[in-house]
């Protein structure tokens, strides 16, 4: 396409790896399903798992010429890299053997120490270094929890949109995902209410990410988390709250997290992946002793124990660098990238499209003019260079067929600039057919 330098390949590329020639040749999909030689032989929880489209998006989001708003990355390349080799060299002067070691299962001691002191700046207070368990990064705290409260057919409540990660975990659970509608203000306690009345069954737990929440932006207010505490508490309905993003505020501290305002009942997941380094893979679960118990030995049985030395690298990161002030640097980065993508909506988006606001996190949510399909205008997005995630993807109903996720962390703002300008015009075309 002249002027477009490599943007059809870009949408052969993506067409190509969603069509059913997906992954081998042996390979034949019915009605969603796809059969291969083992088809026969496979439990029935990964029947369940579908293929993710975004696994396919993000390889041709990641050629060069794309201007990609898909990912979810931070931007790792404002760590102090040089610092960090050092420190990471005099870790293994001083422990190496040991950080070579398998490590008990439910983490290192100092670790969980500094998580500690980490929780009680966001408010909260009183957690024992006995009560955290060290994870895989949060995913597999997620994981965790699914192992040890779902059952196949289990309802899971979540707001919708959610975590595209959780609903994999949910599903890898064969567990039914009913979204809790959300607005502005994050879940809707009347819709929790409702949702609750609805269920055939005692939902199992309320999933929810109420700050900064990937994939909105948007932040539960405080009078809405003093509801829902209340609505779950009346119920007896139990509370993951996944927090990874609740240290990246632009505009003023967000409200202190639910875990913050109760110690009963409240499942609470954090990670380093978004406030010091995805790379590393290290997050935990805060859990009362009798879960936390059932937790370790859940993990034992998945992974023995988390890495040692990712352990023993957060551990001296924390006590011996200013990660506050890199937790800083990541803030005002984003918050820049944040205003840049706000400002350039406003500028080029055509009428009838509107998006959040995120008072931090990583994420921009942008409900498309009315009609238009994201996933079906991937395709376009990809041949003008730009990529996005379509909405079908956080929602396990098949909702969002109107919506887009955009990531600013990750793109510099000048390639956030050329996106949404990519972008707008993609969207404009599309309100023309
Ligand atoms: N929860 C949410 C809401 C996320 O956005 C992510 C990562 N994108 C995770 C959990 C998983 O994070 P981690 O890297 O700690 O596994």
């Amino acid at each position: 396409m002249p002027g477009n330098p490599g943007g059809d390949d870009c949408a052969a590329e993506y067409a190509g790896m969603t069509s059913e020639s997906i992954g081998a040749a042996r390979e034949v999909t019915v009605s969603g399903t796809t059969l291969d030689d083992y088809t026969d032989r496979y439990a029935a929880r990964i029947h369940g798992m579908a293929q993710s489209e975004i696994r396919a998006l993000f390889a041709v989001a990641s050629r060069p010429e794309v201007v990609s708003l898909a990912g979810g990355n931070p931007d790792t390349t404002a760590l102090p890299m040089a610092e960090l080799g050092d420190m990471f060299a005099q870790l293994l002067r001083d422990n190496g053997p040991a950080a070579m070691l398998y490590c008990p299962g439910q983490g290192d001691t100092r670790l969980r120490e500094e998580i500690c002191r980490v929780m009680a700046s966001t408010g909260i207070a009183a957690a024992s270094p006995d009560d955290v368990v060290v994870t895989v990064g949060a995913q597999q705290g997620l994981s965790l929890l699914a192992t040890v409260f779902l059952d196949p057919g289990d309802i899971v409540l979540a707001e919708g949109p959610t975590y595209v990660g959780a609903l994999g975990v949910f599903q890898a659970a064969q567990a039914r995902v009913r979204h809790v509608t959300m607005d502005a203000e994050g879940l809707i306690p009347e819709a929790l209410e409702a949702a609750i009345a609805e269920s055939d069954t005692p939902p199992k737990f309320l999933y929810t990410v109420p700050t900064y929440q990937n994939p909105t932006g948007v932040t539960l207010t405080d009078r809405r988390r003093a509801a829902v505490l209340d609505i779950c508490d009346r119920h007896g309905l139990l509370i993951v709250e996944d927090d990874p993003y609740g240290m990246l505020a632009f505009d003023g501290e967000p409200p202190a997290p639910l875990r913050a305002r109760t110690d009963d009942g409240v499942f609470y997941l954090g990670t380093f992946s978004k406030t010091f380094a995805a790379g590393l893979r290290v997050g935990w679960v805060l859990a009362p002793p009798a879960v936390r118990d059932k937790l370790v030995l859940a993990s034992e049985s998945q992974i023995l124990c988390p890495s040692a030395f990712t352990q023993a690298a957060v551990t001296r990161y924390l006590s011996t660098m200013p990660w506050r002030q890199q937790v800083k640097v990541f803030r005002t980065l984003y918050q820049e990238r944040r205003d840049t993508m706000l400002a350039c909506l406003a500028e080029s988006m055509p009428a009838g499209m509107t998006w959040t606001r995120p008072g931090g996190g990583l994420f921009v949510w942008a409900d498309l003019p009315h009609g238009i399909d994201s996933k079906a205008m991937l395709p376009q997005a990809l041949a003008e260079r730009v990529a996005y995630v379509p909405g079908t993807g956080f929602h396990a109903d098949g909702g969002g067929t109107g919506q887009m996720r955009l990531n600013f962390s990750f793109p510099t703002s000048e390639r956030i600039r050329e996106g949404v300008r990519r972008l707008a015009g993609v969207i404009d075309a599309a309100t023309r057919l």
